[in-house]
């Protein structure tokens, strides 16, 4: 095996939002560079980037132009297609493995990879046809979620199923594409483990994080998860047995339920740094962003020592309603770090950046937080 790939380097990033901003930040302080490709362009990445790329995914040629200019490959967007990260391969490592990406960026083919390993999820059924969606109703019971099985992020093609009275409308839709019915968790509580794994194998996590969702989105993350300690060991066990599973050389969040009776539940891999992990920016001695960094490269991980309490809230498009936030204010936290993704336009439920802050305590983090972000409401 060839040794690091040292600073100086180029590193490509296929996708170009706000993960792979805050990965180019992580990777320009350590002296690498870093091009993004995407069908995008004055993307959250490429300002950051040294050199963008504006082209299809499925443009293989200009897929493999890219590749062969950088010296190891990674992503940020989960839906790049298989064909794109093979081609890369042919030229370059891609890390993690596109094997990792196509496993993960379909929720069939992942809580399939799941089950069979052992690994704790809900009750789940493919969902082809509007029989299949009937007969895994009449097996999973009510109340369930339906959701596309592939291109689906922050609650965008899920529906909640209460009753048989709501089936009608989405026979149409399982016509169109493959989903997954899974039975409703009725959850205690959300919690991440964001984990990363070498390549030489060692691994280390950031968590376990305690997360709020707000319409299907993640709203906001606290670490300490100040659950029992028994619970954060076994989700940081199954996470790290998770990356091994999927020999993954990177970073990768895994989503839990907690259910009332106290049972861990995945709901969800994302083989990529995470929205729950971002507070790792201000509050570790190595974000997510540097060991994603690190892993691709072949470097040793960094320490991933928490330096305080600390609590991110998301920054939505909604925010923008009516009109630019009051930033100012914002600042007038001394201690609330603002971080926005340079995006030009506000829409509803884009992610347009987060805030965090660190506190003796998650709960004192967690209120500053909320606080910093309730005075950016223009008018208030
Ligand atoms: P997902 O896109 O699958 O991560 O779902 C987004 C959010 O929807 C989750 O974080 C949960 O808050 C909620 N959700 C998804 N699946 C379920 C489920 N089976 N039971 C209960 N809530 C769910």
């Amino acid at each position: 095996m060839s040794g690091p790939i040292l600073p100086g380097s180029v590193i490509g990033v296929l996708g170009s939002g706000q993960l792979g901003r805050m990965f180019a930040l992580a990777a320009r302080r350590m002296g690498y560079r870093v091009h993004t490709f995407s069908p995008d362009s004055d993307t959250p990445t490429g300002q950051i980037a040294d050199v963008e790329i504006t082209a299809s995914y499925d443009d293989l040629d200009a897929v493999r132009r890219f590749a062969s200019q950088v010296r190891v490959l990674t992503f940020e967007f989960e839906n790049v297609p298989a064909a794109t990260t093979a081609a890369a391969a042919e030229l370059v490592p891609v890390r993690p493995s596109g094997e990792v990406l196509f496993t993960t960026q379909n929720r069939l083919r992942e809580k399939t990879f799941l089950r069979q390993h052992g690994f704790p999820t809900t009750e789940f059924r493919a969902v082809r046809s509007a029989e299949e969606l009937r007969s895994a109703l009449q097996e999973i019971g009510l109340p369930a979620v339906l959701k596309t099985a592939g291109y689906g992020y922050d609650g965008k093609g899920q529906h909640r199923i209460a009753s048989l009275a709501e089936i009608a409308p989405l026979e149409s839709v399982v016509q169109q594409q493959d989903h997954i019915l899974e039975a409703f968790v009725d959850f205690a509580c959300e919690l991440s483990v964001v984990a990363a794994r070498g390549l030489d194998g060692a691994l280390c996590h950031w968590g376990p994080i305690l997360n709020t969702h707000s319409r299907h989105i993640l709203d906001t993350s606290v670490c300490p998860a100040g659950l029992p300690g028994s619970v954060e060991k076994e989700a940081v066990a199954i996470a790290h047995a998770i990356l091994e599973a999927l020999d993954v050389v990177g970073v990768l969040c895994v989503e839990f339920f907690l259910t009332r009776s106290g049972r861990l539940l995945v709901n969800e891999l994302a083989p990529r740094p995470h929205n729950s992990g971002h507070l790792t920016i201000d509050a570790c001695v190595t974000s997510q962003f540097e060991q994603q960094l690190r892993a691709v490269c072949g470097l040793p991980l960094g320490a991933v020592t928490q330096l305080k309490p600390a609590a991110m809230a998301n920054l939505l498009g909604d925010l923008w309603r009516d009109g630019e936030p009051d930033w100012t204010a914002a600042c007038r936290f001394p201690d609330v770090k603002l971080h926005l993704y340079g995006k030009v336009e506000a829409r509803v439920g884009r992610k347009m950046g987060h805030l965090t802050t660190l506190a003796d305590t998650a709960e004192e983090a967690l209120r500053r937080v909320m606080a910093a972000r309730a005075a950016l409401r223009p008018g208030r």
